[in-house]
């Protein structure tokens, strides 16, 4: 609650990091909180990444990461949050959950059958006029619980439990492109794999996550007054509509679900000068990723010949790879050890191949294999978005058993 009470809303339109105070002043919060609980190597960094240490008590035990984010999207809904926890029977008001007594705003079950699972349950959320910001304010505080709880066993008992050296991260910015975490110092995040706790309800586990690229076509044309327009002018929003004519039709995010990947024109900017589109192309699969680039840019080449005296300019942008494809023989355990952990506590899994990317799909494009652990919310990005208690407690054992099982316990 007094995580989500400092409004830290990423802004894209805003340029450096973080993009607003909020975030800067949780990191701070952050900060002086994990210098108080003892935690060694805490470091804010100009960009608001705050990076901190809990030392190993078994120096043998590999070390390894939590990486969490301090902004909260921005969903055109209030920044301020007021979070309140309700008691869910199930059955008042038709089983809605009200959020607001006052207002009379609630929750719809008729809109989201899947309160019926938490009937009976204590349930985080929103006054109904913000997000709640457990996506991704559940896993800062979860992270925060774990490092308090082993720093105070540690020193009370000179060495806790055996676990290796426990690092965090808190990154801003990651609901705008996960601009934050590319500005961490990676050697003070040097762990053998690392997990983020972003999104997901209670047993889901993101073993895999899109590879994604922005691509931008800018298209120049010939502008002219269209009464000498015959052979002369060259229209560049025609031009552009031809590229996304050749486009497979069935290969868009409306008609793809699973495992299938997606080209998505999604901006149009255009005038009689230029127009530029924005795509976005993305698919778990690395082949299938490659494949779908160099067929924009066969087509980009194609709509060129044929339009000699227009400019037509292709840049493919990576932004972040498929976390699955960081696995190798010497980390691949980070994933087995949260499904031991989901059988140990007897939670069932939710084996996931995310239609998105977290943190970690930018951590993983630099070695660090980084699967997501749920944080036991729904609704992200909207102000239905709730956190049954119990889910969220499971959250922070799991994250218990994965210290205890890299440290082979
Ligand atoms: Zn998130």
């Amino acid at each position: 609650m007094r995580y989500s009470a400092v409004p830290s809303q990423s802004d894209a339109a805003r340029t450096g990091l973080p993009t607003s105070e909020g975030q800067r002043e949780l990191a701070r919060l952050l900060a002086d909180e994990l210098t108080a609980a003892g935690a060694a190597d805490v470091h804010l960094s100009e960009t608001s990444v705050l990076t901190a240490r809990i030392p190993a008590t078994d120096p043998a035990a590999p070390a390894i990461g939590f990486c969490t984010h301090l902004d909260t999207v921005d969903s055109g809904l209030s920044p301020v949050v007021r979070a309140r926890v309700v008691d869910y029977d199930g059955v008042s008001h038709g089983g809605d959950l009200v959020q607001d007594a006052a207002t009379g705003t609630a929750i719809r079950l008729a809109d989201h059958p899947e309160l019926a699972r938490y009937a009976g349950q204590r349930i985080l959320v929103s006054d109904g006029t913000s997000v709640l910001g457990a996506d991704d304010k559940a896993g800062v505080s979860t992270v925060m619980q774990l490092a308090c709880d082993l720093l105070a066993a540690d020193s009370r008992t000179g060495a806790g439990e055996p676990h290796g050296d426990v690092v965090l991260s808190f990154v801003p910015d990651e609901e705008i492109g996960l601009r934050g975490v590319r500005t961490m110092e990676l050697d003070r995040f040097d762990v053998a794999w690392a997990y983020t706790l972003d999104s997901c309800e209670l047993g889901e586990v993101v073993e895999e996550t899109f590879n994604a690229a922005t691509c931008t076509l800018t298209v120049t044309g010939v502008a002219t007054h269209p009464m000498r327009g015959k052979g002369v002018l060259v229209n560049p929003i025609l031009i552009a509509a031809e590229v996304i004519d050749r486009l497979d039709p069935s290969e868009t995010p409306e008609w793809t679900e699973g495992r299938e990947g997606y080209v998505w024109v999604h901006d149009v900017v255009g005038d009689q000068s230029t127009c530029t589109l924005t795509i976005s192309v993305r698919d778990h699969d690395r082949a299938g990723y490659e494949e779908k680039k160099a067929r924009l840019q066969r087509i980009v080449e194609e709509v060129a010949a044929a339009h000699p005296r227009a400019g037509l300019e292709l840049v493919i942008d990576d932004v972040y790879a498929n976390l699955a494809d960081a696995r190798t023989s010497a980390n691949e355990h980070a994933l087995a050890h949260v499904y031991t952990a989901l059988d140990r506590l007897g939670i069932a899994p939710i084996p996931l191949a995310m239609r998105g990317g977290t943190d970690g799909s930018w951590l993983s494009t630099q070695g660090i294999f980084t699967p997501n652990v749920f944080t036991g919310a729904h609704n992200f990005h909207s102000a239905a978005e709730l956190l049954p208690l119990p889910s969220f407690a499971a959250s922070y054992r799991v994250c218990r058993e994965l210290v205890r099982l890299a440290a082979g316990g």
